[in-house]
């Protein structure tokens, strides 16, 4: 089968990914093989291509938002058949027994282990991954626009979850990349107010179009005080800015992997009154069902834009430089 590798970890322009002919995965006894037809380009994949992320395994193919089909079971593997559906996302593994999994917060156990950065993903033709972390998808949802809900939208919604919104509440969001534009669509249809911050026009227009009540400047104020916010922006300037447009009480909450040092905050006009600033660490099983279940409710969808498997690198450095708004999905259109 063919994948892509990162073999030269380092800036885009040198080429850090290589297109490779490799041995089918053979899946272990606890996993699936899984077909891959579509596969969402996170910016995650390009902190793994660029090496801002620590190498974990060597040539390791990047891919954690992957829709495929069954095509071989582990001999301990019992529910699921060939052929069917699945998505695989960036938690690939728990050790299940530490102290955070028993209290229900996998997403923080020490032995995580993660798609497409410790073990190889998506961004091939086939897969193997541990099969209690799959996950079913919608029916409605077809495999292109299922991709980028597999962390995009699960990590928008752990970050929407984590900013505590109360019912009718007031959301501000800066940043309106692929994970911001779904994580809106979920909180406008639970009835939230939701206000939009982004450098982009189109991605303001976007916005709008979604049912914002507001779009502005990453760096201008909303036109009423914030209950909860988030940022996606991997931007730490960003952070001072959202705390204080949020009102007495008021969470921010941080939904990148990545992000620039802040500037110090001021107390008073930026902590005081009980406002909270929270990080967001990947996610759990429990918020990807839920969610999965809320985007098939409400007809979450992702604008994407598609590239052929074999043009990864074009979608990684399209997303680099911002030449599109919404989400990139690799299509495998070799088998
Ligand atoms: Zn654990
Ligand atoms: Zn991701």
């Amino acid at each position: 089968m063919y994948a892509w590798q990162v073999t030269e970890p380092g800036p885009l322009e040198n080429g850090p990914l290589t297109w490779a002919e490799l041995p089918m995965p053979t899946p272990a006894d606890d996993e699936l093989l899984v077909h891959v037809t579509a596969c969402g380009v996170c910016r995650t994949d390009l902190h793994v291509a660029e090496g801002d992320l620590p190498v974990h395994r060597r040539h390791v193919t990047p891919g954690h938002e992957v829709v495929g089909a069954v095509a071989a079971t582990g001999s301990g593997v019992s529910g699921f058949s060939l052929g069917e559906r699945v998505g695989v996302a960036w938690l690939r593994h728990t050790d299940g027994t530490c102290r955070f999994c028993r209290r229900g917060a996998e997403n923080l156990c020490p032995a995580s282990t993660y798609t497409g950065w410790d073990a190889d993903g998506g961004y091939a033709e086939y897969v193997s991954v541990p099969a209690a972390f799959v996950y079913r998808l919608p029916e409605a949802i077809g495999d292109v626009d299922a991709a980028p809900l597999l962390c995009a939208g699960i990590i928008g919604y752990r970050a929407l979850r984590r900013a505590a919104l109360p019912d009718g509440g007031r959301l501000g969001l800066y940043g309106f990349g692929g994970s911001a534009h779904l994580c809106a669509q979920v909180a406008l249809a639970q009835g939230a107010r939701v206000h939009v911050m982004t450098r982009g026009v189109a991605a303001r227009a976007l916005a709008l179009s979604l049912g914002a009540a507001s779009a502005q400047g990453i760096e201008d104020s909303p036109p009423e005080l914030l209950d909860s916010a988030i940022t996606f922006a991997p931007v730490g300037s960003v952070v001072p800015v959202a705390m204080r447009a949020l009102d007495r009480g008021g969470v921010l909450s941080i939904a990148g992997i990545h992000l620039t040092d802040t500037p110090p905050l001021e107390y008073e006009r930026e902590l005081f009154y009980e406002k909270e600033i929270r990080s967001v660490t990947a996610n759990t099983r429990a918020d990807g069902r839920e969610f999965l279940t809320l985007a098939g409710q409400h007809h979450v969808r992702a604008t994407t834009h598609r590239y052929p498997l074999s043009d990864a690198p074009r979608a990684l450095a399209d997303l680099k430089a911002g030449r599109f708004d919404g989400a990139a999905v690799l299509v495998n259109d070799l088998s």
